[in-house]
């Protein structure tokens, strides 16, 4: 199956280039396509105006594909929530549905979606739904690796990540929940979280994958 143009604007806006450049390694270790692929693309994306692209430093969408990638994120995450709410999908299984349903409505359609559900603000694994217009509230999360033993974390987002969710699953961690970092296993790089006299021990692979805001 080909990548599209569509799952790059979707790829670059969830790595951040709405706001800042993402490098092309970061969008071919994403879409596990191989760099001279992206290359190519990201050339045909400059001379239609849905990026900007500067060596060195990356690419960064411009309002056009701000405003297109935003759209199809809301797309995406819709989807997820309908699967995950109202079909009973677990949150692991809703990513590849919701990756073939999105491209096959219309935009009325999608906002027929979103009023049935309820206007929802978050996907099953928390990131945040653009509105119609392609607004999106700033999210000052950062990932668990970012903090040191001490600190209150609350979990707000993980990575839509098949083997990840599983994982983080079976911890038995929660979206939405506060933890205390309690430390940071020097052998095993083990994030060590505490809730309740209950540890969890979130291996340095998957902190990478869980983004929180700082409860200190
Ligand atoms: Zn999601």
């Amino acid at each position: 199956m080909s990548t599209s143009r569509d799952d790059y604007l979707k790829t670059i806006f969830e790595l951040g280039g709405a706001d800042s450049h993402v490098s092309n390694k970061a969008i071919s270790e994403n879409l596990g396509i191989s760099p001279a692929s992206v290359t190519e693309m990201i050339n045909k994306m400059q001379a239609d105006d849905t990026v900007e692209y500067i060596p060195y430093k990356g690419t960064k969408l411009s309002e056009e594909g701000k405003l297109q990638g935003a759209k199809l994120v809301r797309r995406h995450r819709l989807w997820e929530v309908f699967l995950y709410d109202k079909l009973d999908y677990s949150w692991e299984n809703v990513h590849d549905e919701a990756e073939v349903l999105e491209h096959n409505v219309s935009d009325f359609f999608i906002e027929k979606l979103a009023d049935f559900l309820g206007e929802p603000k978050y996907c099953p694994h928390g990131g945040a739904i653009p509105d119609e217009e392609g607004h999106m509230p700033s999210e000052s999360q950062k990932p668990l690796t970012d903090f040191s033993a001490g600190d209150t974390i609350r979990i707000q987002r993980v990575t839509d990540d098949k083997e990840f969710l599983m994982y983080f699953d079976k911890l038995g961690l929660k979206i939405g929940k506060k933890y205390e970092l309690k430390e940071i296993e020097s052998f095993t790089n083990d994030y060590v979280l505490e809730k309740k006299g209950n540890d969890f021990a979130v291996n340095l692979a998957a902190a990478k994958h869980i983004f929180v805001d700082d409860e200190n």
